[in-house]
């Protein structure tokens, strides 16, 4: 399965919520004509200004909640250490792969012939032993050890929009792994899809300003910017 990524679920509210909540920060008014003024009021350009200033906690009353497919171990390793977030992950312990397991193939495998038949050989040779194992009464949880990091997984996560502003700057950078680049693009182009306002600057540093990465800095700030101009146009 190739990567599938959905919002199971979202804030349809999401930009009256933060600007609720920011300006509560600065109102001597009470919740509830607050929220009938924001209601009525177009709130664009209170919201820019609020994530610019870097006033970013009233995001975090925000969250998404993205199901994701078709995507390996690799990469869901990289993903659970960002530690403000939640997480689901399919168990290798309870979901026996036996008849074989599903798994990832990095396109550079696939340009060359040669690997690809050594890596989708050795991919056999694992799935032919782990069923050995448990066919000798080795629990799922042990034969699981053999299995390699391109096995494919399914995880729900769960983020704040302060957390995923944050996901996107390190995570949709050049300096990220193809396979969570994509992910976190994915994701981009769905939060943005919900919360324009919010995500109007998201992704990496370079798309704000000056890139973070010092000497690590890829080059190609200037195609990175239509690349993420794209995902949010698109969205
Ligand atoms: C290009 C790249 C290369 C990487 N290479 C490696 C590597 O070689 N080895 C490796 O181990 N990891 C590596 N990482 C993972 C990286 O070190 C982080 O663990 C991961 O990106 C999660 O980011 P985070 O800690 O900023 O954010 P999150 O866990 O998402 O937290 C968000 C923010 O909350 C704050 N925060 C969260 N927890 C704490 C805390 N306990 N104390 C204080 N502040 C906190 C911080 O400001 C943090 O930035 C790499 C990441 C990237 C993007």
């Amino acid at each position: 399965m190739s990567l599938n990524v959905e919002l199971l679920s979202y804030p349809s509210d999401a930009e009256l919520k933060v600007a609720m909540a920011a300006k509560l920060c600065y109102s001597p008014s009470d919740i509830s004509s607050l929220k009938n003024k924001i209601e009525s009021n177009d709130q664009h350009d209170f919201i820019n200004g609020i994530v610019s200033m870097g006033h970013l906690s009233v995001l975090e009353h925000v969250s998404f909640s993205f199901s994701i497919e078709g995507v390996s171990r690799v990469l869901t390793h990289q993903l659970v250490r960002h530690r403000l977030a939640s997480y689901s992950q399919q168990s290798q312990r309870y979901v026996k792969s036996d008849g074989g397991f599903e798994y990832i193939t990095p396109d550079s495998i696939k340009a060359d012939k040669q690997s690809h038949a050594k890596f989708d050989s050795l991919m056999s040779d694992i799935a032919k032993l782990y069923d050995e194992l448990l066919s000798l009464n080795v629990p799922a949880e042990d034969a699981r050890y053999i299995l390699p990091n391109a096995a494919e997984t399914k995880i729900i996560v769960t983020m704040n929009a302060r957390e995923l502003l944050h996901f996107f700057s390190l995570r949709s950078c050049n300096r990220a792994q193809w396979e969570i680049r994509d992910l976190s693009d994915r994701m981009l182009g769905l939060a943005h899809s919900i919360a324009p306002v919010i995500f109007k600057s998201a992704g990496p540093s370079c798309v704000r300003g000056r890139c973070s990465e010092g000497k690590f800095n890829c080059g190609l700030a200037k195609e990175v910017k239509i690349h993420i101009a794209l995902i949010k146009e698109k969205s």
